[in-house]
């Protein structure tokens, strides 16, 4: 058997084989960062997209409030108390109930025919800004 001996490719590497594997190499790593780049950008494609299907507006919340607020969504939606999420009506409203989603946000709901209905998401700032008197 021949020893096998480098070649000089094109590009300027050395090394054996029908093509450069060096070249090869970078390339795949090219190609799959490209794929990982576009899988990114179809996945947040798709994000966008859930926020369509949203009563109300939860975009520019995190996604695990985003969920959380969704998840209440529905659980009002089947019947589920809103007291169970820890809401309760305001005092000075009693036809609004404000459901907290963490300590900075809380989801408003008003009683529309005793079913509570979301109407906003709003920060703590916004929140006490709604406040009569505030
Ligand atoms: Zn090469």
């Amino acid at each position: 058997m021949a020893r096998k001996r480098k070649k000089l490719f094109a590009c300027g590497h050395k090394g054996y084989g029908q093509i450069c594997h060096r070249c090869e190499d970078e390339r795949k790593a090219k190609e799959s960062k490209t794929v990982e780049k576009e899988q990114k950008k179809l996945e947040k494609q798709l994000w966008k997209e859930t926020f369509e299907g949203d009563p109300i507006d939860l975009t520019g919340l995190m996604p695990n409030l985003v969920m959380k607020a969704r998840n209440i969504i529905h659980s009002l939606d089947s019947g589920q108390d809103y007291r169970d999420f820890g809401g309760k009506r305001l005092n000075y409203d009693r036809q609004v109930i404000s459901i907290p989603l963490n300590r900075d946000y809380r989801m408003i709901c008003h009683d529309v025919d005793g079913k509570p209905t979301p109407q906003s998401v709003v920060s703590h700032e916004q929140y006490n800004r709604t406040k009569p008197g505030a």
